[in-house]
């Protein structure tokens, strides 16, 4: 009998005995079926129980004799394949399972297939250690959900992201309510009188476990989530009401939010933000909202449509990342913008690159002739900085001024720059 249940423990155990040899090959595949948990609720246990019974006779059908089928979860197989000549036969054996799993299932009049995700890891090239293989397996059958591919293989490179991007998806949504959300801030200040003009808001997650998650790698997830409405939100608040605590001398400082296209897709966008500044009592003026250039390309005229309206409320527009967004003056027309902020890649290059700096000299020309303000970002050091100033470039931001930092380190900050 080479069907049966075992427990977590006892399936390590078989795995143990089967990686032993050393000179022995094999390949683990952890298999997890969807669907059929609400298909036990609906027709009750033993249906489900019984198409499990069915699946579990035809997997074991379709491997060698020395190959194990075992129930490792109410919903989850593991498939022990030994004696195995080289990486293909495993390959070969995973797309056999997953025709099987992949044929519909009679019930009752209609027939029906259910989604499943096979992860599957090798011994001894990718470990000689029962549990780590386990893992690994499990690491691969995650990326094979979330990519709806029949079965992954596991390597560290590739499934590391995906498999960090589920993880983020499933703690993202309770990051605001579980306060482990920040804002840092960076200065804005003028470039020649090196005047503090305000700061830029920069999210940050102190996820509980992983440490600082950088928002490069989070706001992707949430966009893909459609949680980025409840972020934005969170942060444009959060943003206006640290800003009240800068105290006198900073009053008329204004501070930067950024957003997402996505947020420019629902036109309650509009009355969200109106609704913020009542709360916190600001005046629009000191309130940017920063888009960068590529997003806004996705679907310019809605997204235009709906930055004239908040521009018409007094709120400043910035093009963030100016120049990779390969969008055209003609497109750029079109835009409302207060300011425009040249990408840090052009300015780390004014030095060296004459291609570079001319391309910033003639957005810097361009800017003026449409009356926007034009702001440097990731301005490292003095002679970048002079060489802006000549270049005629109005606002600066940048390590060489500060850091993103947390809010009350920017407030000692401002009062010290002051
Ligand atoms: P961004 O809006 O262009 O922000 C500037 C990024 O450049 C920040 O990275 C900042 O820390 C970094 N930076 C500033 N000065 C320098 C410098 O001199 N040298 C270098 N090498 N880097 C510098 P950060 O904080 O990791 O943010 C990355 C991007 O994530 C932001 O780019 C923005 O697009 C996005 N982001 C951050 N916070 C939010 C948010 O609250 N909402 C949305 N939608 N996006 C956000
Ligand atoms: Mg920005
Ligand atoms: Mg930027």
């Amino acid at each position: 009998m080479k069907e049966c249940i075992a427990t977590p423990s006892q399936l390590l155990d078989h795995l143990d005995r089967l990686i032993a040899p050393a000179d022995k090959r094999c390949a683990l595949m952890l298999i997890s079926l969807h669907g059929l948990k609400r298909m036990g609720s609906i027709f009750g246990a033993r249906l489900s129980e019984r198409i499990i019974a069915d699946l579990v006779a035809q997997l074991g059908a379709a491997t060698r004799p020395d190959d194990r089928v075992i129930r490792s979860g109410r919903f989850e197989f593991a498939v022990l394949i030994s004696g195995l000549r080289n990486r293909g036969h495993g390959v070969l054996a995973a797309n056999k399972l997953a025709g099987i799993l992949d044929t519909p299932i009679a019930i009752g009049s209609r027939e029906r297939k259910f989604p499943f995700a096979i992860g599957m890891a090798f011994s001894p090239e990718q470990t000689r250690d029962a549990e780590q293989l386990f893992r690994y397996a499990e690491i691969a059958a995650r990326a094979a959900k979330i990519t709806q591919t029949p079965y992954q293989i596991y390597n560290h490179d590739d499934l590391a992201a995906i498999v960090t991007d589920w993880d983020i998806e499933g703690d993202l949504d309770s990051a605001i309510t579980d306060h482990q959300l920040t804002l840092h801030y960076q200065p804005k200040i003028a470039s020649r009188s090196g005047c503090l003009l305000g700061a830029e808001a920069l999210m940050r997650w102190r996820h509980p476990v992983h440490g600082m998650i950088p928002p490069d790698q989070f706001i992707p997830v949430a966009e893909r989530m459609g949680i980025m409405p409840k972020l934005t939100w969170w942060c444009i608040n959060t943003a206006l009401r640290e800003r009240q605590e800068w105290g006198d001398p900073a009053r008329d400082l204004s501070v930067a939010v950024n957003i997402s296209a996505l947020d420019l897709t629902d036109e309650r966008f509009i009355e969200a933000v109106s609704s913020a500044i009542g709360i916190w009592d600001a005046r629009p003026e000191l309130l940017t909202l920063e888009i960068t250039e590529g997003s806004l390309m996705q679907d310019i005229a809605r997204s235009a449509d709906i930055l004239k309206r908040l521009q018409g409320n007094g709120i400043r527009i910035s093009i963030d990342d100016f120049g990779t967004g390969y969008s055209s003056l003609a497109y750029f027309k079109q835009l409302p913008a207060d300011e425009l902020k040249i990408d840090r890649s052009f300015i780390l290059n004014i030095l060296d690159d004459d291609l570079d700096r001319h391309i910033v000299s003639t957005i810097i020309q361009m800017a003026r002739k449409l009356r926007l303000e034009i702001v440097a970002e990731g301005v490292e050091t003095a002679p970048m900085r002079e060489a802006l100033v000549d270049l005629g470039c109005d606002i600066i931001q940048g390590y060489h001024i500060a850091r993103p930092m947390p809010h009350a380190a920017f407030v000692t900050w401002a009062r010290a720059h002051a």
